[in-house]
């Protein structure tokens, strides 16, 4: 028999709850890893290969992620085993039947992950009246649409540069993977004056160093075509993306991206990092070694989870902005500073000083030893 125990630390898991409705064919696991900052939010994942350990690591995400960014919610998240191109009727069934199923679990408020969206959220918000990244026509704000996660890493982009030097106007922006977050980080960077001279998706790269037209692109993913339709630049494979010369370099794909094996090949000044462990920590320290500055994920890409949080205070669109773009570049600063001050990588500043906050907020709660 597993220890059940095996991922308890000083900061959690506070609970983990395995559901299982064979008439229904529901199998999930939510783990709220730390409630001390506030109830936790997290998304919910459905995929076929999910597994308790991977609902572990990506709550303790959460809980760091929030924390880092000032919310007042602790982290969790869940996954449910299923394949989540089903029909919509039986995803529908199953959603609501693991929405009935964690009504009771009030410290735990459900978002948008691989293989569920604002729809799903919606069925769950109706069963049970708690859920983020709704539809709007109940309010929701919806996050991928105006691009909160890409806005986000504008900001922190913005703040970073300031530290090596570079000049936005005018920086070379390479970017992988052009969905939700990559396409919007593109837009708002280019509002700040950076050129984009390649993009990629699934399908291959696309290059120009005198400059791609943003809005084309976005057009042409809209349309469903692949970013190597587009008439100007130079086609090239997917791999390519990688060796462009380049001011900044964003990771907006896959995990584990740079690795020890290919990270010599980065030609930049700056990783923001908006894929979550888009690199290896191997390819991290390498990147440090040779004067690289790397935003880790869950600062750069922490505007989806404060655009949610602001939603579920009923906040409005221009407020959650406003929320993305204070919060985002204090931590970056903080993070940065505290970097340079402790001669550490920035991942390490950042953990601790999240992990710092978790333990303060936990000294106030009753139940915590002092
Ligand atoms: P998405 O599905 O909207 O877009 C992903 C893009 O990556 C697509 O353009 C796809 O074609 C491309 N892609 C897939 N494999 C690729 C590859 N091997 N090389 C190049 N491109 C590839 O997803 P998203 O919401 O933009 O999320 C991207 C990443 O950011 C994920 O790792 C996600 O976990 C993370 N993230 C997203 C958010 C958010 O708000 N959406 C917030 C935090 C973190």
């Amino acid at each position: 028999m597993e220890d059940v125990f095996r991922f308890a630390d000083e900061l959690g898991p506070f609970k983990i709850v395995h559901i299982h409705r064979a008439s229904l064919g529901l199998k999930a696991v939510i783990v709220v890893d730390n409630v001390a900052c506030g109830p936790a939010v997290g998304g919910i994942r459905m995929a076929p290969d999910v597994s308790t350990e991977e609902a572990f690591r990506l709550a303790r995400a959460m809980t760091l992620k929030n924390a880092a960014a000032g919310l007042p919610h602790g982290g969790g998240k869940s996954v449910i085993y299923g394949d989540p191109k089903v029909t919509l009727g039986v995803k529908e069934r199953l959603i609501r039947a693991f929405a009935s199923a964690i009504r009771d679990i009030t410290d735990y408020i459900p978002g948008p992950d691989m293989g569920t969206d604002e729809r799903a959220m919606g069925w769950i918000a109706d069963e049970i009246g708690r859920a983020v990244g709704l539809p709007r026509e109940i309010g929701g704000i919806p996050l991928d649409e105006i691009g909160a996660t890409g806005f986000g890493l504008a900001a922190t982009i913005d703040v970073a540069s300031q530290y090596i030097g570079l000049n936005l106007k005018g920086a070379r922006v390479a970017i992988q993977g052009f969905g939700a977050v990559g396409k919007h980080a593109a837009r708002y960077l280019g509002e700040k004056g950076t050129i984009l001279v390649a993009a990629s998706d699934s399908r291959g790269t696309i290059i120009d160093s005198d400059g791609l037209d943003i809005a084309a692109l976005i057009a042409l993913k809209a349309a469903g075509r692949p970013l190597k339709d587009h008439p100007m630049g130079r086609a090239l494979d997917l791999d390519a993306i990688i060796d462009v010369p380049c001011d900044i370099w964003i990771p907006a794909a896959r995990p584990d991206i740079i690795t020890a094996g290919n990270v010599a090949r980065l030609n930049t000044r700056l990783v923001a990092e908006g894929a979550n462990i888009p690199c290896t920590p191997e390819a991290e320290q390498a990147l440090a070694a040779r004067g690289v500055l790397v935003i880790p994920d869950f600062i750069a890409n922490a505007g989806g989870v404060i655009c949610a949080a602001t939603e579920y205070q009923h906040g409005t669109q221009t407020q959650a902005f406003a929320a993305i773009d204070e919060k985002i570049r204090a931590i970056t600063r903080l993070v940065l500073e505290q970097a340079k001050r402790s001669n550490d990588l920035p991942r390490a500043a950042a953990v601790s000083f999240a992990v710092t906050r978790v333990r303060d907020a936990m000294r106030v709660r009753r139940w915590e030893a002092k």
